[in-house]
């Protein structure tokens, strides 16, 4: 007996070290930026346009953005007309796809007057493309989630950061494209119900307006635009690392500090949390299609009232966004290498 307890406090004791270990590797590693530049080397965003985008959306009169509510309506009529400005195109006669969900909380049960079930039947993911001129049938995927949490207990929660900034910066990629015509197809998807559960993009890998086959990579953006160190997360590189080579190209012309990590295995990287499941990609890995998802780090106004667009780093945004084009235009023209 005294072998086996003795034994056992053996294994528990050399778990935690291998734990600890992985872990400051692991946070060693995601602490070394790719190699960038001294200075940024800046890129075709337009400052006034980008940052329009993020205010309108995170205004009062969106009212957060919440699925279903007034104010994801009115987001939905400003991002139709966004499209149509840049010349994008629907699937069919309009850029909404709607869809329907029901979430479950188990929490609600014991919250007397909260229902377990909520039915969602009016949500709609916002979709259109830039048709490719060599292989237009092969697309790349930009994607950036629209609504937010809404108004709560009277408090309004604008969203600014997530993720107006993201929407703010597929509408620079869109434009970008639109001047530059891909060879590749390229599609814009502003999903619905991400934080009710990555709902908008579940639907929309579930029944794609295009042969699922034919959507070779994904490129999502959710909160981009506030950092007080000029640090932007990338997750994705560790299960597709096809998309290294390119990241590393587009970060070496730019000044900002691009980071790998948030996405090994957690007992690898000792624990520390993937964020391969945390936004709308989740739904593309698991049907084996390739991602990088670009976020910053959790921060104080993280999912609070205080997420306004006051409080967003505009100068650091802009960059992240000439970087964000660097990196789609580069998804775009080796959609063939990078995808399986
Ligand atoms: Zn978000």
């Amino acid at each position: 007996m005294k072998k086996i307890l003795l034994s056992m406090i053996l294994a528990a004791g050399a778990s935690a070290l291998y734990l600890a270990l992985a872990q400051s590797a692991e946070e060693a590693r995601m602490a070394r930026p790719l190699p960038g530049a001294a200075r940024d080397a800046g890129g075709p965003v337009e400052r006034s346009v980008l940052l329009d985008d993020v205010r309108t959306l995170a205004s009062d009169a969106f009212e957060g953005r919440r699925t279903g509510t007034a104010g994801s309506h009115r987001a939905r009529a400003y991002l139709r007309e966004r499209f149509g400005a840049i010349g994008l195109l629907p699937f069919g006669a309009d850029y909404l796809q709607p869809f329907a969900f029901s979430t479950r909380s188990v929490a609600n049960l014991f919250t007397p007057g909260r229902p377990y079930r909520t039915a969602y039947a009016d949500a709609a993911n916002i979709v259109g493309y830039i048709r490719g001129s060599a292989a237009p049938q092969r697309y790349l995927v930009v994607s950036a989630h629209y609504d937010h949490l809404g108004v709560r207990g009277g408090k309004l929660y604008p969203g600014a950061d997530d993720n107006a900034s993201g929407v703010a910066a597929m509408l620079a990629i869109a434009s970008y494209f639109k001047a530059h015509p891909p060879r590749h197809s390229v599609l814009f998807a502003a999903f619905d119900a991400e934080e009710l559960g990555l709902q908008g993009a579940r639907a929309f890998v579930a029944a794609p307006p295009v042969p699922r086959a034919q959507l070779r990579a994904n490129l999502n953006l959710d909160m981009l635009a506030h950092n007080d160190s000029n640090e932007i997360f990338v997750a994705g590189t560790y299960p597709w690392p096809a998309l290294k080579p390119l990241l590393a190209q587009a970060a070496a012309r730019s000044s900002v500090r691009v980071l790998l990590g948030h996405d090994r295995p957690l007992l690898a990287a000792g624990l520390v949390e993937s964020w391969n499941d945390s936004s709308d990609h989740a739904p593309f890995n698991e049907a084996g299609i390739p991602f990088l998802y670009f976020g910053v780090a959790d921060h104080a106004d993280y999912h609070a009232p205080s997420d306004t667009y006051a409080h967003i780093n505009a100068a650091f945004f802009v960059r992240v966004s000439n970087l964000l084009v660097d990196v789609a235009a580069r998804m775009e023209r080796e959609l063939d290498s990078i995808s399986p």
